[in-house]
């Protein structure tokens, strides 16, 4: 691929040896990739010694910044001691089993079992699977229908793509049949202009049921649901919306899955998302927080109930066929105990508490930004939604690339932020202080200055 780029760098060597995840392709032609060396803290340190503040903790998953000693040293005890080995055929390392325990304690169930993954993805496939397993041992062959909401995102192999409502999986021909997706509870979008937020729930529970007696309930398997909408764009639920869905789940025994990849491990200012957003789900998938990023992991936590009831089904059939080689890795297990010990007793849940107000602060001081549209946040998440007229919601049209130009000028100035359709995602790692965090939203204040101004003024013009 021809890009203009010097043919030894490591910009150019990237191109063509590397087919890149989710990459803006425009973006890479003109300037290549970003081709990191190490990270300090909250930054990054690119392979020609710039240096970048990530607010966006790498993928959500950094929490802990990109050279914390006490997790490469847990990594390092573990990968001396024993390095690996799988969980299969009834074996498995001691620190599998102290990890499983751990998530139990600190998971809102009171008792209940883990099964580990390396992804969210992986994770999310498992829970799909567990309901079909205990849809067929309940003779109930017919239980297969997943519900999930449009603009969720669960992931990227073929049941967690089919549950992601994105338009860019229709290139795969996804969704698979028995994947349904519903509304999507963006107030700010879709809400009526005389409708107040419970109204909007109720609503939206409304047309959830009628969903339901239209799909047969005796065909649904369960409902999937991010506590936030993350790569949806930041969309905390609107008020009373899990208390009015989960009414109607019950209605019609719909087992209810918290998609807690994002929110689990304190992203929105407590532990679970599911306690700050009242969700009383029957199964957790977490994953990006659960190793600060430091090992591929994933984690279905399920109720007591379920796991009885995955027990009766397992029974039958002499064994759960399902499982993946690294899954339970002792060194994954060994620096997520670690991790865990850090966010919940080592000063970074009560971070993100004590500068919670300073986080939320600083995104509202945005929305008197005549292109920005709404500022939602949740704890450590936070989006702006760029538009180019406030009045309407209008968004820019797509050939501005005005995410992409945002995200580029950011780099420019040091700072990794995300664009997500047209909002700018911001949810850096829990360890960041004061004032780093001042920094981050000044540089973020330039940014915005430097793309929307000269912007707006070519589309008023
Ligand atoms: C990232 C994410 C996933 C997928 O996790 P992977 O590890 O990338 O497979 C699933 N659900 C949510 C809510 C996520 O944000």
């Amino acid at each position: 691929m021809s890009t203009g780029l010097d043919h030894n760098s490591w910009e150019q060597r990237s191109m063509q040896a590397v087919l890149p995840a989710f990459s803006d392709s425009v973006t890479l032609k003109s300037r290549g990739p970003l081709v990191l060396d190490h990270g300090e803290g909250i930054y990054v340190v690119d392979v020609h010694g710039k240096r970048y503040l990530d607010a966006n903790s790498g993928l959500w998953n950094s929490v802990a910044g990109f050279n914390h000693p006490v997790l490469i040293e847990a990594g390092c005890r573990q990968f001396r001691r024993f390095p690996s080995y799988h969980s299969f055929f009834g074996r498995m390392s001691d620190v599998t089993i102290e990890l499983c325990e751990r998530l139990i304690a600190i998971s809102p169930f009171e008792s209940g079992r883990v099964f580990l993954t390396n992804s969210g993805s992986e994770a999310n496939d498992t829970a799909v699977k567990m309901l079909w397993l205990l849809a067929t041992h309940q003779s109930q062959p017919q239980r297969r229908k997943i519900l999930t909401r449009i603009n969720a995102y669960h992931g990227v192999t073929v049941a967690a793509a089919s549950m992601t409502a994105k338009p860019y999986n229709t290139a795969f021909g996804l969704p698979l049949s028995d994947f349904i997706h519903v509304d999507c509870p963006h107030y700010w979008r879709y809400g009526t202009p005389d409708e107040s937020e419970e109204a909007y729930s109720q609503r939206l529970a409304e047309r959830l049921e009628r969903v339901i007696l239209a799909e047969d309930p005796s065909t649904i398997a369960g409902f999937f649901a991010e506590p936030v909408l993350g790569a949806g764009g930041v969309i905390p639920p609107p008020t009373g919306y899990f208390p009015a869905i989960q009414q109607v789940l019950r209605r019609y025994n719909i087992p209810l899955i918290a998609d807690e990849v994002i929110c689990g491990l304190g992203r929105t200012g407590v532990l679970w998302g599911s306690k700050r957003f009242d969700l009383d789900p029957d199964i957790i998938v977490a994953s990006k927080c659960i190793t600060a990023g430091y090992f591929p992991m994933g984690a279905v936590i399920v109720k007591a109930a379920v796991a009885d009831a995955l027990d009766a089904a397992i029974d039958e059939q002499e064994e759960f066929a399902h499982g993946f080689t690294s899954a339970g890795h002792p060194v994954g297990c060994a620096i997520a105990l670690s991790a865990i010990d850090l966010i919940m007793t080592g000063g970074l849940l009560q971070n993100i508490q004590a500068l919670s107000g300073q986080f939320e602060a600083g995104l509202a001081a945005f929305a008197s930004n005549p292109h920005v549209g709404e500022v939602r946040t949740a704890g450590w998440m936070g989006a702006l939604e760029i538009v180019a007229d406030k009045e309407t919601g209008e968004p820019f049209p797509a050939k501005f690339r005005v995410s992409e130009k945002i995200a580029n000028t950011a780099l420019d100035l040091g700072l990794i932020c995300r664009p997500l359709g047209q909002a700018i995602v911001i949810c850096p790692p829990f360890i960041m202080t004061a004032e780093e965090m001042h920094t981050m939203f000044s540089m973020l204040t330039d940014t915005l200055e430097r793309v929307l101004h000269p912007l707006g003024e070519l589309t008023s013009g």
